[in-house]
């Protein structure tokens, strides 16, 4: 479960992340959803520990990792990371890549290795090397990676901006019947009103930094709470 309260971030004056608070529970996908530039990634670069904010707490099961005094570092913080341009290690096979953050025996790796890439489909791929995959082959190994230590929390920004038309729906099911077998509490960023409908759990929407609107998609969707929301909602059918 991750909790964060009362996140600030200001750039020069102005509060890109203006007194934030959120709760993402276990198995659940909440989606931050908002235009682009009201500060969805900043958000989620200091829940990573990769960018400090100047005020509030980041609480993964109720323990603090992070306040303007105490702060975990980011690679003790067991939080899996996927975005857009986390592309895969181009020197390291399909299995070393999924291996990458993973301790234990040889043995015990490779089994975790292979289960994951049943899961994404790729297991025949253990042995090649990432060019041989396509655009979304390569999410999927991605996808695996980010799972493979069993992280409680999953960030992921714009994950699938990459990715064709075709394609994107394939691997956004794929991705969250993955995210849901493994239990993690997903904080998905994105700015596609339609792609938060399709993998939330909870929608919370961002304007200039503050959450104006949270619930479940259905909810928000019929009843957005003032005119940007509807005009933001509008384009899709
Ligand atoms: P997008 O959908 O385009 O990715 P976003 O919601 O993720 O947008 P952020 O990347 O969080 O937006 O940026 C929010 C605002 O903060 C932007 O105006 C951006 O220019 C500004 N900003 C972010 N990081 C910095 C920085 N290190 N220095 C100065 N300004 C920054
Ligand atoms: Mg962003």
């Amino acid at each position: 479960r991750l909790e964060i309260r009362n996140m600030v971030r200001a750039f020069g004056g102005t509060r890109v992340v203006d007194d934030v608070s959120l709760k993402v529970m276990p198995g659940q996908v909440t989606c931050l959803l908002g235009p682009s530039g009201c500060g969805k990634s900043t958000t989620l670069r200091m829940i990573a520990g990769v960018e400090m904010q100047d005020s509030g707490e980041i609480y993964v099961d109720g323990q603090l990792i992070c306040d303007t005094v105490f702060r975990i570092p980011p690679e003790r913080r067991h939080i899996g990371l996927m975005f857009q341009d986390f592309a895969l290690f181009p020197h390291l096979t399909v299995g070393d890549n999924v291996a990458f953050g993973l301790s234990g025996s040889k043995a015990e790796k490779r089994a975790r290795v292979e289960e994951l890439l049943d899961k994404v489909g790729l297991r025949r791929f253990i042995d090649g090397y990432p060019y041989l995959l396509s655009g979304g082959e390569q999410q999927r190994v991605a996808l695996a990676r980010a799972l493979a230590p069993r992280p409680k929390i999953m960030l992921m920004d714009e994950p699938f901006s990459g990715l064709d038309n075709r394609l994107r729906d394939d691997i956004r099911d794929q991705t969250l019947e993955l995210l849901k077998a493994e239990d993690a509490a997903v904080l998905l960023v994105t700015h596609e009103p339609e792609e938060a409908m399709r993998m939330a759990d909870e929608i919370a929407l961002m304007r200039r930094g503050k959450i104006v609107q949270q619930g479940a998609p259905y909810n928000i969707y019929n009843a957005p709470k003032d005119r940007q929301a509807v005009a933001f909602f509008s384009d899709i059918n």
